[in-house]
């Protein structure tokens, strides 16, 4: 026999399904929906549909937008790219408020034991970019661990015929980790300090 009544064991089943909520965890968030006036509890169901219904890939930097080209691409100047693994990446530099170009979210990094080859990734979409001339630099803002790294010598290889500058973060933020969990300040000089590869 179950524990957990059918309607609570469902919910509890939908919240397990989120990045590190355990069974403990999705019993509490279960358990607080419950104690939700109908009212909050349709507002909180209506933002998971909304969210999806709304957000799409911006056509040309691949990071969620309402619209068709995201504000980023359609006010920034575009002769600098920044080079992201991850939407998330780019709310961790915007934050900043340190960059003034515009992103190339590549949706992945290379990484082979996963499977996860360079014509998985946004890496084409890239070349095509800069290709069309205007792009005077590219930051390889990969995180700092094996695949990031590898990505980035990757991509950095492939432009640098086409006479484009390539960059690389400075090691400020720590190796091995997530530029989202770096602090601003170690963020923000790893971007100031960054070399050509
Ligand atoms: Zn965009």
């Amino acid at each position: 026999m179950e524990v957990f009544i059918e309607p609570i064991g469902r919910l509890m089943n939908e919240f397990s399904k989120l990045p590190g909520v355990g069974k403990k965890t999705a019993q509490r968030y279960a358990y607080r929906v419950i104690s939700m006036s109908e009212g909050e509890a349709r507002t909180f169901a209506e933002a998971i549909i909304d969210v999806k219904r709304r957000v799409r890939f911006c056509k040309i930097c691949g990071n969620f937008t309402e619209e068709e080209v995201c504000d980023i691409c359609k006010t920034r100047d575009s002769s600098q790219i920044c080079v992201v693994k991850e939407p998330k990446d780019v709310i961790a530099l915007e934050k900043l408020h340190e960059y003034k170009g515009v992103y190339h979210v590549l949706h992945g990094v290379i990484d082979p034991m996963n499977g996860v080859g360079p014509n998985d990734i946004r890496i084409k979409d890239l070349l095509q970019r800069v290709g069309k001339g205007d792009v005077k630099e590219v930051i390889m803002a990969t995180n700092p661990d094996v695949e990031g790294e590898a990505t980035a010598m990757y991509i950095a290889k492939l432009l640098k015929p086409m006479g484009v500058t390539v960059t690389r973060i400075a090691h400020g933020v720590p190796i091995g980790s997530e530029l989202e969990y770096a602090d601003e300040v170690t963020l923000a000089r790893a971007l100031i300090e960054r070399k050509e590869l």
